[in-house]
């Protein structure tokens, strides 16, 4: 993953960077935006983002291709939609968040003090074995990266086994390769 301090030498690939979004599903949708806010205004999650969308998508129209692709903004993107049913312009705003995700795993731009791919990551991992998601299968695949953030999440675990809002057993669909063929094929259309 990269490192925090080397956006600013980093300034050669970006021209290709910007083409590349530009030919990935929906890509070119980003011209269509007038710089209104409103997806800013409605998204429930702007105080986390380093970039408010509104702002990400302005350094990827001027090229700034690096702070866009290092940004945290696509990995706090909770998928609410709010901002695509809003957008005056009907960019899929949410689609775009899943484009830049997948370019900056692509070309390893994700910040190293950025742990959400690595959460992402286990979640499909662990989809891909058991056909469905069993937050201990999760837990322990993403501790195994993160051993020194585990404590942390024991009281909490605890308190949701307590509650029977947490499995200890994980267990799998009856045909867990099925869902791991869907989720490996690209839909139609999304082949870019
Ligand atoms: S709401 Fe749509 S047009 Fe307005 S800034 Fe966001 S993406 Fe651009
Ligand atoms: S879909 Fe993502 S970017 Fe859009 S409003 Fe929801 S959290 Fe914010």
């Amino acid at each position: 993953m990269a490192e925090q301090g080397f956006v600013e030498s980093f300034t050669m690939e970006e021209e290709k960077l910007q083409q590349e979004f530009y030919e990935s599903h929906h890509g070119k949708e980003i011209l269509k935006c007038i710089q209104c806010g409103t997806c800013s205004g409605s998204c429930p999650l702007t105080d986390q983002m380093d970039h408010a969308p509104r702002e990400l998508f302005s350094l990827i129209r001027d090229g700034f291709m690096a702070d866009a692709l290092c940004s945290n903004t696509p990995w706090f993107c909770v998928s609410c939609y709010q901002c695509m049913v809003r957008c005056p312009r009907e960019i899929p705003v949410t689609d775009l968040m899943y484009a830049l995700k997948q370019m900056a795993v692509s070309h390893d731009l994700a910040l190293s003090s950025n742990k959400m791919p690595d959460l992402y990551e286990a979640f499909s991992r662990e989809v891909k074995r058991a056909g469905k998601m069993n937050e201990t299968g999760l837990m322990a695949r993403y501790g195994l990266k993160h051993p020194l953030d585990m404590p942390a999440k024991t009281g909490l675990a605890l308190r949701l086994y307590r509650r029977g809002r947490l499995a200890i057993k994980s267990d799998k669909t009856r045909n867990p390769d099925q869902i791991r063929r869907m989720m490996e094929t690209q839909p139609e259309g999304m082949e870019k």
